[in-house]
């Protein structure tokens, strides 16, 4: 039975490797720049408006948010990278904590938030990188696709293909967490993988 992505509740918030969940569900983990649009995206997903929190402080960040969904899988919300403001305390805190998430084993899927409009930056380069690592299946969502021209999509897709060096395997979803564009087809592959057909 298809994964019911309207149920969902917040669980905890685990600010050091003590906090992560290890219960045997399986993990989606989110990731992406701050202001690419990760909440609005988990947002559109679950359909709610304000859960995953939209525009949420940097530097209040360092944290990861566990959220249930249908009692099956966890929709991990990994803190934003790439805020220019951020001490360099706060900036040692989250690589701490994303480095032992990563090592940890214990993510399902990854999915990555990517600007439809940009060429992905270094750190998107490398948080893709830390996924292929873990060997886990990778899903991106290039957003705010509302903001391109119809014949910037494809060559921009490409692009992002490129530049994060996808492998054959992974998926790209050209996404508007405004306009709800491709949250169908995202919320299909990540029921496969959910569900063990991906
Ligand atoms: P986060 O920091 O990655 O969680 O980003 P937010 O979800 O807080 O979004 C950052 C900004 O981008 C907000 O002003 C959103 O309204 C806007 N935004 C997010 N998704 C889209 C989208 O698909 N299209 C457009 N046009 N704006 C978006």
């Amino acid at each position: 039975m298809a994964v019911n992505f309207n149920r969902v509740e917040f669980v905890l918030s685990a600010a050091s490797p003590s906090g992560f969940i290890r219960d045997g569900l399986p993990q989606l983990a989110f990731a992406g720049r701050s202001n690419v649009g990760k909440s609005s995206v988990i947002n559109r997903l679950v359909n709610r408006k304000n859960f995953a929190r939209v525009g949420a402080s940097p530097g209040k960040t360092a944290q990861i948010n566990y959220f249930r969904l249908d009692e099956r899988a966890y929709l991990v919300d990994l803190p934003g990278y790439g805020y220019a403001k951020v001490s360099k305390a706060e900036r040692d805190r989250w690589g701490r904590l994303m480095e032992a998430y990563f090592a940890s084993g214990l993510i399902t899927c990854g999915v990555m938030i990517v600007d439809a409009r940009h060429k992905p930056t270094a750190d998107d380069v490398t948080m893709a990188s830390w996924f292929y690592d873990t060997g886990c299946p990778l899903a991106v969502a290039a957003n705010k696709l509302d903001k391109l021209k119809k014949s910037e999509i494809e060559p921009n897709l490409a692009l992002i293909r490129q530049v994060l060096a996808l492998r054959e395997e992974d998926r790209l979803v050209p996404f508007s967490a405004e306009k709800g564009t491709g949250k169908e087809e995202l919320i299909q592959i990540l029921d496969d993988l959910i569900t063990g057909e991906g």
